[in-house]
């Protein structure tokens, strides 16, 4: 399985590399709405940044434990740390001299933003505010930008990411006035980085590469449990690689879809996705049982969702599935059966 590159994207710019996720984060863009931290009281640059540390913390340590729990079931699989890395290039004016003083961020070298529980990263060693120096002896490029920019830290990341091709690697860190050399042994895991978009909008989508959730959304999911319903949901997408059947008919793949009438195909592959992926959270050790309260809170809250939607099931027509599909997965684990979908 070979490695995915660091993916950009024009808006936000969010870079992904397989082995180690760099969070998103927006350009020049003017400050997002306060809604998209979620339900908090934001008042500073600082604040922004510890809020959205908070939701990518939280997709980083679910999307790790979803990818490392079921590699067998994935059709692309790949070496995976655990770990989240940023810059402080990549923040725009309003932010920067925050994610410098708060984080000690410097220019383009990669700092550990989050490192998510039981994974790789943590068994290294390394710890959130690291500064990484260089890798199996190669030094990750320094300099900074002036205009918020991901093509530094990408270049560092495409670095790390070759160094750990291998399954393994030798970092040196700074951290506080010292220089650490860390040895990071990673697993292999599902090759779908989980990406955290700054958005106030409610959306959650795969492409085939990655999963996508919006800031809003995360923050909706106030459990770690119905967070991994939603990513769930989208891994399953990629796990039955619905893509090509989607890109066939030319859609978005977004959890929230509401573009007119549907066709048949497209709800089976929502509740596919729906069934497969409460087997994929379960598989990692979260509650099943939690995905129809969660729709069912989802649906007070955004109301259009009680109705079918473009290529979606309604509300109420997937918290009957998904309470039926989470009773099965509870016996067979009682009963001690392998949980395969
Ligand atoms: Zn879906």
């Amino acid at each position: 399985m070979g490695l995915p590159s660091v993916q950009k994207r024009a808006c936000c710019a969010a870079v992904i590399a397989l082995i180690a996720s760099a969070l998103s984060a927006c350009g020049t863009d003017a400050p997002l709405p306060a809604s998209a931290y979620g339900d908090v009281v934001l008042d500073s640059p600082s604040a922004r940044l510890a809020a959205m540390n908070t939701l990518d913390a939280r997709v980083n340590s679910v999307g790790f434990r979803l990818s490392a729990a079921n590699a067998e079931l994935c059709p692309n699989t790949g070496p995976i740390t655990g770990m989240l890395l940023h810059s402080e290039t990549q923040y725009a004016d309003y932010l920067r001299p925050s994610a410098r003083a708060d984080w000690n961020l410097d220019g383009n070298l990669p700092g550990v933003a989050a490192i998510a529980p039981g994974s790789p990263a943590e068994a290294a060693g390394l710890k959130v505010g690291d500064i990484l120096l260089s890798v199996d002896g190669e030094n990750f490029a320094a300099g900074n930008s002036t205009d918020a920019s991901f093509e530094g830290l990408a270049a560092n990341l495409d670095l790390l990411e070759a160094a750990l091709s291998d399954g393994s690697a030798s970092l040196l860190v700074r951290r506080g006035d010292g220089v650490e050399t860390v040895r990071l042994q990673a697993v292999t895991g599902c090759a779908y980085p989980f990406q955290l978009d700054p958005s106030d909008d409610f959306y959650a989508r795969a492409d085939g590469k990655r999963v996508f959730i919006s800031s809003a959304m995360a923050a909706l999911s106030p459990l770690d449990d119905d967070l991994a319903v939603v990513l769930g949901h989208e891994l399953a997408h990629n796990v039955l690689d619905h893509r090509a059947f989607f890109d066939e008919v030319g859609v978005a793949r977004d959890l929230l879809g509401n573009w007119g009438v549907a066709p048949w195909e497209l709800v089976k592959a929502e509740r596919d996705a729906d069934r497969v992926g409460l087997y994929l959270l379960a598989r990692a050790g979260y509650d099943p049982r939690r995905a129809a309260p969660f729709w069912r809170m989802l649906s007070a809250r955004l109301p259009h969702l009680r109705m079918a939607q473009w290529g979606h099931p309604s509300a109420g027509e997937r918290i009957s599935a998904v309470e039926l599909i989470a009773d099965v997965i509870v016996e067979q684990q009682a009963s001690g059966r392998p949980l395969i979908p």
